[in-house]
């Protein structure tokens, strides 16, 4: 997933000269199908995209105004815990293997969608690519990463599919959940850049998550995020591979 720069959000609120890009008829705001008529001034509006569009493509990204946003939002927030786990070295993989990579994420997704039910999380909808899978506490999302790599070889080898190791990125967060089940915030975007940092076979997790966990956890400093988006009170963002 791309994520929303000062710049590409700059970019975003230029190609929409300025004005509200929501036109959607579910809107309380206009409730009509006619695009809503405000303006957007400087910080009054919010880049939004559909989930099921998400993707690295930044032309799906749409301005609104902050009133149809919250208005299309109906839980202003909710703190949750994502997993995100990934394909170790999935880039050279991807390109030595497209196919097989392809075969191996799908598999992935399998694996984490049945261990996200037995242990009440979920798989975040709407997003094609990248698998994220929500819970409501650290310790479950921690409990289920451990799991899954092991799940996932079992699924991979009835398969008869050669495997591969799996690196997993932990973060606490808020997002807000659309009407139609949607997720939203920057907290999906964070929790993928947290998968970054993680080599083959390691669990990192984010400061939020580690500060919930304490002392159930060993684990080794590996800084902040590089590059990681100014959150609001401008702290980087701290991380920790889980050793123990
Ligand atoms: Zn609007
Ligand atoms: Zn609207």
């Amino acid at each position: 997933m791309f994520r929303i720069t000062e710049e590409l959000r700059e970019r975003v609120r230029e190609r929409a000269s300025g004005r509200c890009e929501c036109s959607g008829p579910n809107c309380r705001h206009h409730r009509t199908d006619a695009r809503c008529k405000n303006g957007l001034r400087s910080d009054d509006w919010k880049v939004y995209w559909h989930s099921e569009k998400a993707g690295e493509e930044p032309s799906n990204l749409e301005a609104w105004c902050l009133t149809c946003f919250e208005n299309n939002f109906e839980v202003p927030t909710h703190r949750v815990t994502l997993l995100r786990p990934e394909l170790a070295d999935l880039t050279a993989l991807e390109e030595a293997d497209p196919r097989r990579a392809v075969t191996l994420r799908s598999v992935l997704r399998d694996a984490g969608s049945s261990l996200a039910t037995e242990r009440g999380g979920h798989v975040v909808p709407g997003l094609r690519d990248e698998l994220l899978i929500e819970f409501e506490q650290p310790e479950e999302a921690l409990a289920a990463a451990r799991e899954l790599e092991g799940r996932f070889h079992e699924h991979a080898s009835k398969l008869r599919l050669p495997t591969v190791p799996l690196s997993c990125g932990i973060h606490t967060g808020s997002v807000r959940k659309s009407r139609t089940g949607d997720v939203y915030g920057d907290a999906l975007s964070i929790a993928s850049m947290v998968e970054t940092l993680a080599q083959a076979g390691q669990i990192v997790i984010s400061d939020p998550v580690a500060g919930e966990l304490g002392t159930q956890v060993t684990l080794e400093g590996l800084g902040p995020l590089p590059s990681s988006e100014p959150a609001d009170d401008d702290e980087p963002l701290g991380c920790w591979v889980v050793t123990g």
